[in-house]
């Protein structure tokens, strides 16, 4: 098994870009072809039988069944984006199922052909379309052109009429992925990898404060009503929620501001949420939490508040089983199994739909930094993660050991 040829792919996938110096790889590009053309190449090398579903995802699969264990993640990219978020687990997948040699069930890599979501309002719109979760009236979306999906799926090589099939075997055991962390803790905790226990929930929002436009210099303090004043409050508040409570991380990234002129009070003011916790139940709290706190500012300031609430998504647990079968290839390699949190979403959140038999492998990238060109990753850590994807592929049994059928 060798990481540099995994490293040495990721570069080779890099150069597939639809701008000149940059990595911008989108569902329906010609670049995203070229790199799926790539990938069922390697595939093909390691010994795999390639097809591609209705959505352009491309598919290897070795061996005999009974039961079919898929790896999978992503090739699509953000905008200039780095190297190794979704093609580290593709290609690190194709390398260990060329070593790994004959198991007692079938293999599956995906390479997953949209996860961002950059091109059309619809993300894991691969995973999606591989679970069969899809329907030909998908087809309809369009992106910031009016190019429908159904055309950009045609461009892929794919059916639009086909996009409800499900491409995802019936006799699935399970799915893994490999992605790098995308965060700061496994350098933190100096790790090369670690275990994911769950995909946290999500809720995003937007919080509007609306007060009263007026002369910076002729209104006095006491009758203004400043809604940037009440956001600001709200922003430090969601700070230290999010400080005070284990687990919780919680976000203003974005802020909009009327009239923003700088001699006049602002009048209205909208800044959105984001927060994140392994725990629904927790997540629900903090977010009705800062919304109480927000209408305590609103009302005591004067303003009026809209509290909109854009998404509040489940989080996804990892399978226990899969989990503990990780930690026991980590200790056959000698890795000590640190379980994380993920906070980001993935397309293991699809497969989840399909299964509870759904795991994560972190990969420990460099100072967390991911969706930027800087993102780095070390072939020595690449190394444990196939070894340790080798070694749970190789363990007694199934992968979720059931007991064998006899023949
Ligand atoms: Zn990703």
């Amino acid at each position: 098994m060798s990481a540099e040829r995994v490293l040495g792919r990721c570069d080779e996938l890099a150069r597939f870009s639809e701008e000149e110096g940059l990595i911008t790889r989108w569902y329906g590009s010609r670049s995203l072809d070229e790199a799926s053309d790539a990938v069922a190449g390697w595939m093909e090398a390691a010994g795999l039988a390639v097809r591609r579903d209705a959505v352009g995802n491309v598919i290897g699969r070795a061996g005999e069944g009974p039961g079919t264990f898929v790896l999978g993640s992503h090739i699509d990219t953000v905008r200039d984006a780095g190297r190794y978020d979704g093609p580290l687990g593709v290609l690190l997948a194709i390398e260990a199922a060329a070593s790994v040699g004959e198991l007692p069930f079938a293999l599956e890599v995906v390479a997953f052909a949209d996860e961002e979501g950059g091109r059309f309002p619809l993300t894991y719109l691969g995973s999606r379309g591989w679970a069969g979760l899809l329907t030909p009236e998908d087809g309809a979306l369009t992106d910031s052109d009016g190019t429908t999906l159904a055309e950009a799926v045609r461009a892929m090589g794919g059916d639009p009429e086909a996009l409800g099939a499900r491409s995802a075997p019936d006799d699935l055991l399970g799915y893994l992925e490999v992605h790098i962390e995308q965060g700061p803790v496994l350098q933190d905790e100096d790790l090369p990898i670690g275990i994911v226990t769950a995909i946290a929930a999500q809720s995003r929002g937007i919080a509007t404060f609306e007060g009263m436009a007026g002369h910076a210099g002729n209104t006095p303090m006491r009758l203004r009503r400043d809604a940037l004043a009440g956001a600001a409050e709200l922003i430090l508040e969601v700070e230290r929620l999010a400080r005070e409570t284990e687990g919780l991380t919680a976000t203003v990234g974005r802020i909009h501001n009327d009239p923003n002129v700088g001699n006049v009070i602002p009048g209205r003011t909208r800044v959105s949420y984001d927060v994140r916790h392994q725990s629904g139940a927790e997540r629900d709290r903090a977010r009705d939490q800062l919304e109480a706190a927000a209408r305590e500012i609103a009302g005591r300031r004067g303003l009026e508040l809209d509290w909109h609430r854009r998404d509040d998504l489940h989080e996804v647990p990892m399978s226990p089983t899969l989990c503990a079968r990780l930690a026991q290839a980590c200790e056959q390699a000698g890795v000590r199994p640190l379980e994380l949190g993920s906070g980001a979403g993935h397309d293991a959140v699809t497969a989840a739909r399909l299964t509870p038999e759904v795991a994560m492998l972190f990969v420990r990238c460099k100072d967390g930094i991911s969706h930027h060109p800087d993102e780095s990753v070390r072939a020595d850590d690449v190394a444990v993660a196939l070894d340790v994807v080798a070694r749970f592929l190789r363990l007694p049994g199934d992968p979720i050991g059931f007991p064998r059928l006899p023949c």
